[in-house]
This record gives structure tokens, sequence and C-alpha cells, in this order.
């Protein structure tokens, strides 16, 4: 028996998950394995030619939702979301999901049921099937989703493989999905002080709260490479918010970056939602995540000719790795960027740890 006790939090969620890779053998040894942990998805060679991807992700209530707020349908959809975006992050396709289950002895067949309506219209707007699963009975509701993925012998992308020079490009706007949870916070609170006397105002923020309840994977993003037969040299999902996904992809490569504050897509709402809170916007797109839209780095040329076709924007360059990771803002210059962004263990910044 161990007779340490190092707290978790001392270490992080990264580094705890460094520590699992050190203990477990070394899955490359393996040499059908062509990425284990550390992407998005681990890969593995099926037959000539034919590459599998695959994920785990699981959401617990009170750490990755909270009920009150979420309706079943929504969650069921989310959970497979979270899935594919990983999958998607990889440049492969959703083919099967397995679903295991923790119920709560509060819930209802009918919850389930709403449940797993919303898992069946995800799997089919993202053409995957739902294979099997196990259910059991938890104090808390959890959902825990394996899926795996497919993709030609050439096509996967890792979060390695960004080159010096490249632009970092991200998909769609940031930042909208933290500010609906801040929304459903606030009017959460609001039903708490005024009971029966409450109204729900929902209608005004409808787009950021929809960002955080019913956020869309990408899959959609890799038909616009293809048709432009542009190939990212990396590529990852933003989960956890923009900054952690950036030191990810830095780190992997053994690179820096700059990342202008200016230029990071955010939508007007989302901006709204952030003054309102009295909050800075930018800490929202930077350590909010839950955006499941993609960043990537190409050449120069393909993020102009995929900006010029209103696909995404182009936030920042690959810079060589002595220069780390810095934000270029207008007011405080160049600032190293943080890579906190939602660790399990660690200080989040997230409130709830959705
Ligand atoms: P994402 O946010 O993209 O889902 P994570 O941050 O959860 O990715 O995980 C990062 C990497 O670490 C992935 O390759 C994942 O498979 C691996 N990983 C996470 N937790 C564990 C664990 N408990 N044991 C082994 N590998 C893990
Ligand atoms: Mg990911």
């Amino acid at each position: 028996m161990p007779h340490s006790f190092t707290p978790i939090a001392s270490i992080g969620e990264f580094g705890l998950i460094d520590r699992i890779a050190e203990i477990v053998p070394d899955p490359l040894e393996d040499k059908r394995i062509l990425c284990g942990i550390g992407d998005d998805a681990a890969v593995f060679r099926a037959s000539p030619g034919r590459l599998q991807v695959m994920t785990t992700d699981t959401m617990i209530e009170g750490v990755h939702f909270d009920r009150a707020l979420t309706p079943m349908a929504y969650l069921g959809g989310k959970s497979i979301t979270v899935s594919v975006s990983d999958i998607v992050a990889m440049n492969a396709r959703p083919a099967l999901a397995t679903i295991a289950i923790g119920i709560p002895r509060n819930m209802s067949v009918e919850m389930v049921e709403a449940l797993y309506e919303g898992i069946g219209e995800a799997c089919t707007t993202y053409g995957l099937k739902l294979v099997g699963g196990d259910t059991s009975s938890s104090h808390a509701l959890y959902i825990t989703i394996t899926m795996i993925g497919e993709a030609a012998d050439d096509s996967i992308i890792f979060r390695q493989g960004a080159r010096e020079g490249d632009v970092l490009c991200v998909t769609g706007d940031l930042g909208g999905a933290y500010a609906g949870l801040q929304v459903l916070l606030d009017q959460r609170r609001a039903m708490d002080e005024l009971g029966k006397e409450f109204e729900p105002d929902l209608e005004a923020h409808r787009r950021v709260i929809d960002q955080q309840l019913t956020p869309a994977a990408r899959l959609d993003f890799l038909d616009v490479l293809s048709e432009m037969s542009i190939r990212p040299s990396s590529m990852i999902d933003i989960s956890d918010g923009l900054a952690s996904e950036v030191h990810h992809i830095c780190s992997s490569s053994d690179k820096g970056a700059t990342i202008r504050v200016t230029s990071l897509p955010i939508d007007p709402l989302t901006r709204a939602v952030a003054d309102q809170f009295m909050d800075d916007v930018d800490t929202y797109v930077f350590y909010g995540g839950e955006d499941y839209e993609l960043l990537f780095t190409v050449y120069l040329e393909e993020g102009e000719r995929l900006v010029e076709s209103g696909q995404v924007a182009i936030i920042g360059e690959i810079l060589e790795s002595s220069k780390g990771v810095q934000a270029l803002s207008p007011d405080a210059g160049l600032i190293p960027l943080h890579p906190a962004g939602f660790d399990h263990f660690g200080d989040s910044f997230s409130e709830n740890g959705v």
C-alpha cells in the first residue's frame, strides 16, 4: 500500500492522465495502434488501409450537468455529441456506440425513455448506430459513451503535426455555451429566490442556451475540408476551452503560438451576456469550454481560402516552441496564455464543472 497521499488537485486532471499512461504498458508496442492515450481518440489499424478510432466520455449529474437545468432528451443528444466531436477531431466518421448508464431511484421510466429519444435522434443525425451498453443503479445519473469511428488510412489528423508558420483556425463562434450556462444558472437563482412568482425568461437568450444544451459536433465541416482539398496539419475539438486546446496542440506538436484576441469569433449575444454579468467575454472563450467547434492548423493560403468561404476564422499563428503560448490583446499587449481550461481536479474556471 502506498503511504504518501498526494492530492489529485496538486497534479491536475492532465497530470493524473500522464501518471496513468506511465503505469500501463505502452499501447504503441502493438504496431496496429497508431495513437494511444493523449489525443481526442485512440487510432487502431483494423485491416490494411482502414483505421478505427475509439473514444470514451462520461457525463455525471452534479459534475457535468444539473438535472434541474437539462431536459432529458437534450442530455441524451449532448452526450452523443461530445463523443462524436472527439471522433470528428481525428478527421474520422462515427460508426458505433455503446452506452453505460447509472440510474438513480428518483428517475422514472419516462425520463429514461426521453433520454434515449435524444440519444436516438442524435445517432440518426450523425449516422451512427447504438449497439449495446450497460445499465445499473447509481446515486447520481451518469452516462458513459464509448464510440468507434472509421477513417481511411491516410486521413487521420492528430493534435501533433502543427508547423511553424501555420495559422490557427476555428470553426463557428466561441464562448456561447458558457454564456448559455450563465443565463441558466442565473434563472435558477431567480427561481430559488422568487419561488412561485418566478417566470422563466429564456427566449431573449435562446441561441446561447441552445449552444449550452444542444451543441452540435462539426461532422459537416469534414466535408468542407475534403471538398476544398484542405488537410489540416493538426486538429482538436474545443471541449475544455480554447486556451487548453491551443496548449494541447502546441505541446503535442512541440510548438508555440500567438492568439490575437481581436480575431476571436464571438457572437454579439455572447458579448451581451458577458456584459450583463460584468464578465470579460474573452475569458468565456479561453476558459469556458463546451463549444464543440474545431481548432486546427493549416497553411496561411488555405486558412485564407476557408475564411473567404465564410467557414472559419483565423485566430493566430504557430511559432517555434521557445515563444510559448501567448495572447495578443490590444490593451495588454502580449501576455502568456495559461492552459487551464476545465480541469476536473484543478482550480477550475467553470462554476459547476459543466
Ligand atoms: P477529450 O477532452 O478530448 O475527451 P480527455 O482530456 O478526456 O480528452 O483525455 C485526454 C486523453 O487522455 C485521451 O487520449 C483519453 O483517452 C486519455 N485518458 C483520459 N482519462 C484516462 C484514463 N482514466 N485512463 C487512460 N486514458 C485516459
Ligand atoms: Mg477532444
